[in-house]
């Protein structure tokens, strides 16, 4: 077992066949193959094999592809980064993922050099150009070193629920089962398709979903190196996009560049979100904007990533993160780990071959996350008699006023169902008396108006008193790397 067979599966089948396309750049699988095997030369000079970990330091460039199948064409383990990284954080994750050689594209080297030095980590700056021309000269490794399926494949950092990143290991039949499950149940791709590779591919959901699936499957995956809205439509006209996955932020900027761009998308079969809660307004608007069909799934870099899903083949509920995937248990459970009720909120616990073997170097945070075979997410949900689940909140963002519950996540879908409101956060600030305050980030849709006492209204007569946000910013929201709102580094002045 060794998921980088893929790569060599698919260029026997169909050699000629587009494998990544990235602008003008097309390799096909054949050029692919001959690309990694080459490429897995420069690291076995350098002493990397089976086990030893190579840090990918790249956007969504077709080196990525190159460089993650080469690592684990030599039984290695790929450490893929967020390129934005500064030094010492950089420094941080080799400190402790201790990879033996990092690739890293020319525009990002200056941070990663310093943390080389620190260090001293070999890194290999690739260069456009100049690179291809140093593969290319290389002795193709002909031979793929086998892995056992629960060898680490991956290191994901991830801060998870709590605490410092911590490195997720997920294993070669972590991968090749959630691969599988996707392209299979969910995507029903085939060699045919066009897989949209705007999600970094550092990130577990891009990775999995868009990238591994495609290689998988045989089919062609169009890279975006640096999302913008406007771009990704046309990427979709020109390159006939069949499938694409987003986070909410993403397909919130779909709509909003439609509305000027009118491009053609008729080439989506399926789309999909996750990686966050997509409003159910948004989810709706998409579907009437676009004409195709917008499914939500849900999971984690622990879980390689996907857990549940609405399945395209059944009625998919609108505020739903659908229902576990096939080779996967979810049941939500109290602090206690006992099953709750049905429709009484509880912790997602999932269970199945795609949750990671545990925490790099970690048996700590390991032994807290996966209790009796459970992993547990740190995300409290509902689930009704269909087995659907709802999720309602992260265990942590939840506010606590007055000594009661309030779940921002309601509060933000009643914020989105407003004409003004483009984007909103709800969270909770320290409050003297109430112990916390709720508060709302809201950013406006251009060209619309809305006062702070009119959002506030429009909200009270909706939900319960208790409930309603009594603080109202406007302003941008901070966002992560794959577009997911960053709640942690909003911070309201309360006067
Ligand atoms: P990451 O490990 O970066 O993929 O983040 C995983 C977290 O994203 C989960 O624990 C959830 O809090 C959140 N998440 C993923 N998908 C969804 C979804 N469909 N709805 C709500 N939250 C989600």
């Amino acid at each position: 077992m060794n998921i980088a067979t893929w790569v060599s599966e698919q260029a026997s089948a169909r050699p000629e066949a587009p494998a990544i396309k990235q602008g003008e750049l097309v390799l096909s699988y054949g050029v692919l193959q001959a690309a990694v095997q080459r490429c897995a030369r420069l690291l076995a000079d350098r002493g990397v094999g089976p086990g030893d970990r190579v840090a990918l330091i790249m956007p969504n460039v077709a080196y990525f592809p190159i460089t993650y199948f080469a690592a684990l064409w030599l039984g290695a383990t790929v450490l893929p980064q967020n390129p934005l990284l500064k030094a010492g954080e950089i420094e941080y994750l080799w400190n402790d993922a201790e990879p033996r050689v990092a690739f890293v594209l020319e525009m990002f080297a200056e941070e990663a050099i310093k943390a080389a030095n620190a260090t001293g980590v070999d890194v290999i700056v690739v260069r456009p150009g100049e690179f291809d021309q140093l593969v290319a000269g290389q002795e193709p490794v002909a031979e793929l070193t086998e892995r056992a399926g629960e060898d680490t494949a991956v290191l994901l950092y991830t801060s998870g629920t709590t605490g410092q990143p911590k490195g997720a290991e997920l294993t070669h039949e972590n991968l090749r089962s959630n691969v599988v499950t996707c392209g299979e149940t969910l995507l029903e791709i085939s060699p045919d398709d066009v897989l949209f590779g705007g999600l970094p591919l550092f990130h577990v959901f891009g990775q999995t979903c868009a990238m591994n699936c495609a290689i998988a499957f045989g089919a062609c995956l169009t890279l975006m190196p640096k999302f913008d809205a406007a771009g990704a439509l046309k990427i979709i006209a020109e390159d006939k996009v069949t499938i694409f996955e987003g986070v909410p932020t993403m397909y919130m900027g779909l709509i909003a560049a439609q509305s000027a761009g009118n491009h053609d998308v008729s080439s989506v079969r399926v789309a999909i979100s996750g990686g966050a809660a997509i409003p159910v307004e948004t989810l709706a608007e998409v579907q009437r904007v676009f004409g195709f069909k917008l499914l939500e799934g849900y999971g984690l870099s622990e879980t390689s990533p996907v857990a549940s899903f609405n399945h395209p083949d059944r009625p998919a509920k609108a505020g739903s993160i659908g229902q576990a995937i096939r080779g996967v248990e979810m049941r939500l459970v109290d602090d206690d780990d006992v099953e709750v009720a049905e429709g009484e909120i509880g912790e997602i616990a999932i269970r199945g071959e795609n949750v990671m073997r545990g925490y790099w170097k970690n048996p700590e945070a390991t032994a807290e996350a996966i209790r009796d075979g459970w992993f547990h997410s740190g995300d409290l949900a509902r689930r009704d008699s269909e087995g659907f689940y709802f999720i309602v909140d992260r265990k942590k963002d939840m506010i606590l006023r007055n000594g009661y519950n309030v779940y921002p996540r309601e509060v933000e879908e009643v914020l989105y169902t407003h004409p003004a409101v483009a984007e909103a956060a709800v969270l909770g600030v320290p409050h003297p008396t109430h112990g916390e305050e709720i508060a709302a980030v809201v950013t406006l849709r251009e060209g619309a108006s809305a006062s702070e006492d009119e959002l506030r209204d429009y909200v009270k007569e909706r939900i319960a008193a208790y409930k309603y946000p009594r603080i109202i910013r406007f302003g941008g929201l901070p966002k992560g790397p794959t577009g997911k709102i960053l709640k942690r580094e909003i911070t309201i002045d309360e006067a």
